[in-house]
């Protein structure tokens, strides 16, 4: 492959492999939706994450406006959850949807069935109908990247963040039984997205610095995670928010693609921990830089991360609702200025 004449796709999977690239390219792995970009196309919240041409326009705003290499359209983190009858909380164009987890639908692995129209169900088939308007539209000049949520955050969701922490601690072996169970719907849901023609996708799997520890990681997950490299045939970017230094490690084990990282988590000590087993991507900080600072600071941060030569270029989780859009372009700005700083073209 020519490497001076990539287009967007080529570069983002490149970059996946850990391949020579033109440049770094600038890949959401989560959202980078925001209400300014709902409102230039007239795709708003919450019927953009339930209406599959509502939902490809406001995806495709992150290549055609923002000037991104690939295009992310699963906004949220909950619409595999309502396909498996999770209480829904829609709310409106400048707030997140979120699952109503004092109203959990499991108390036991016993109760985990995954429904009949998991795959057909609005929420679900949104996204899979979504990918296929953006794969026509866009040809196959931009990645697309898909998501599909892990077992662990689904745990979360159906059982209740703090039922299924405690879970845990008293019962590991149902712990396990219940992941092994709701893995399923990790793999139905990423594949079913391959199949519509998405390029890579994003599995998050909630298992953050603050409420699990890196002992966790590797007792619970690090198997599971490295079934799905065997299960899923495309290129998968775990994400997980917060402190992770600790679990890299583990992380660059499972034979994923990429992690994506968050800002609390320093560029340098990171590439360190993953040791070239794994590609990184992220970092950029959301609550404070993207939301609250301005197009010098994002550009600083950028600049940070390919200096410590991360893969590929992002904000470090879902970006918030109201940043602007003059903060999203200088991320690829800043990479395109940065190159030719450093005499690449
Ligand atoms: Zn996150």
């Amino acid at each position: 492959m020519n490497i001076t004449s990539m287009t967007c796709r080529e570069r983002v999977l490149a970059a996946l492999r850990r391949d020579p690239v033109d440049r770094t390219p600038c890949s959401n792995p989560t959202s980078i939706a925001t209400v300014e970009l709902m409102d230039l196309v007239g795709a708003n919240f919450p019927e953009a994450n339930q209406n599959p041409e509502l939902m490809a326009r406001l995806a495709a705003t992150g290549h055609t406006e923002i000037g991104f290499d690939s295009v992310m359209p699963v906004f949220t983190i909950i619409q595999e959850s309502s396909a498996l009858g999770c209480k829904m909380q829609w709310e409106q164009k400048d707030n997140w949807p979120t699952v109503r987890m004092r109203e959990p639908i499991w108390t036991d692995p016993d109760d985990i069935k995954i429904p009949e129209d998991f795959l057909t169900h609005r929420d679900t088939k949104c996204v899979i109908d979504a990918i296929k308007i953006l794969r026509k539209e866009l040809g196959d000049d931009v990645a697309i990247i898909g998501k599909t949520m892990g077992p662990w955050s689904l745990g979360y969701h159906c059982f209740g963040v703090e039922p299924f922490l405690l879970l845990s601690y008293d019962d590991p072996g149902k712990t396990m039984l219940a992941l092994d169970r709701m893995k399923e719907a990790t793999i139905q849901f990423g594949v079913a997205q391959i199949e519509a023609g998405a390029d890579a996708l994003t599995l998050p799997d909630h298992a953050t610095g603050d409420l699990v520890s890196a002992e966790y990681y590797k007792r619970f997950l690090l198997e599971m995670h490295t079934e799905f490299v065997e299960q899923i045939p495309a290129p998968i970017i775990l994400h997980i928010c917060g402190r992770t230094v600790d679990r890299m490690g583990y992380i660059g084990e499972t034979g994923m693609a990429a992690f994506h990282y968050d800002s609390k988590n320093e560029p340098e000590e990171s590439m360190e921990a993953v040791n070239g087993t794994i590609s990184l991507v992220g970092n950029i900080n959301n609550p404070e830089t993207l939301y609250a600072k301005g197009p010098e600071d994002v550009r600083a941060e950028v600049y940070r991360n390919l200096d410590a030569g991360v893969q590929l270029i992002a904000p470090e989780c879902a970006i918030p609702l109201q940043t602007t859009i003059e903060n999203l372009k200088a991320i690829p700005n800043a990479v395109r200025d940065w190159h030719r700083e450093h005499g690449d073209k």
